[in-house]
């Protein structure tokens, strides 16, 4: 058994070997990213499920690689976070959507509210909310334009400081709204003690409209509990016109998703506006 054990033992070292290595060179190309400025952003609306009217977009970032093209937030935020580039990287991303924004409104394009994805480690840093405050101001940008959207999994981390964190940022008036709501186990005892505006029903729940009950389950009791806890509810990844029916007869607020526009460049939203405008 101690000879199989050691077997096992090498067999996972070296699986762990190539990982890390991979995981290295993403994260040497990371660095060398965040300082020659590799990193865009692109926006993508939310509509208002009972008036059909834009309420909002949303931030997401993607790398620009010199060799690769453009590179989507799943093959890279998982290796910021490990290696704590994500602190780095998320100032970057929050500077840019500022300077968009304060850019925007001079220029007369109207934002509604601008949402902002925060990863656990950037909440975790003791000065974030005061950096935070101080990068709005500077920018000349009111606090309850932006929606700073959580995860659950990122309340685990030290539930205590992250409730605390989250209570802060709400004093200080920003909106803050729960993603991917309905993929962890642990919320629903602890989401009554979270200062929430939102809750962003996730996609694989809206993926199964009209095909799982189950998940069209979820949505129901999700609408139901952002109704008592008096929080409005988002469903994301809404791509088909039988998924929007379906949530509007349910009553839920607002959907992002293919269906109303994927992400796009800043300059895509600002051409697409100023069309509107005339
Ligand atoms: P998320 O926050 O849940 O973002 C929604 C994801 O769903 C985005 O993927 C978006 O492009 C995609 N999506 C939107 N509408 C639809 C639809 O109708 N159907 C489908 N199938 N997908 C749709 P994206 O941009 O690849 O981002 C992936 C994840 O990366 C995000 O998930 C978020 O967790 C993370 N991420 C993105 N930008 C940032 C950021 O600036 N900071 C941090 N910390 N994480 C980010
Ligand atoms: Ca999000
Ligand atoms: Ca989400
Ligand atoms: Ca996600």
């Amino acid at each position: 058994a101690k000879s199989l054990g050691k077997d096992r033992y090498q067999l996972y070292s070296e699986e762990l070997t190539v990982d890390a290595r991979h995981n290295l060179s993403i994260e040497q190309d990371l660095r060398q990213a965040l300082q020659s400025d590799q990193f865009v952003l692109h926006y993508q609306p939310q509509y208002r499920l009972d008036n059909q009217k834009l309420c909002g977009f949303e931030a997401l970032v993607r790398w620009h690689h010199p060799e690769k093209g453009l590179i989507g937030p799943d093959k890279f935020i998982p290796v910021a976070e490990e290696t704590q580039l994500i602190v780095p990287l998320g100032w970057q991303i929050l500077d840019k959507v500022f300077s968009r924004v304060a850019n925007w409104i001079r220029t007369g394009v109207d934002v509604p509210m601008m949402a902002i994805n925060i990863s656990p480690q950037q909440l975790l840093q003791a000065d974030f909310i005061q950096r935070l405050n101080l990068m709005v101001d500077q920018y000349g940008l009111a606090r309850n334009l932006f929606e700073l959207e959580v995860t659950e999994s990122m309340i685990m981390q030290d539930p205590d400081f992250v409730i605390q964190q989250l209570q802060r940022l709400r004093l200080s008036g920003y909106n803050l709204a729960l993603d991917d709501f309905g993929t962890g186990f642990s919320s629903l005892d602890r989401i009554k003690y979270l200062p929430l505006n939102r809750i962003k029903i996730d996609k694989s729940f809206t993926r199964d409209i009209g095909r799982n009950p189950k998940d069209e389950a979820v949505i129901i009791s999700a609408i139901a509990l952002g109704r008592s806890l008096g929080v409005e509810v988002l469903a994301e990844g809404v791509e088909t016109a039988a998924q929007c029916e379906f949530l509007r007869e349910h009553a839920c607020e607002s959907a992002q998703g293919y269906l109303f526009g994927r992400p796009v460049p800043p300059e895509v939203i600002t051409q697409e506006v100023k069309g509107a405008l005339g």
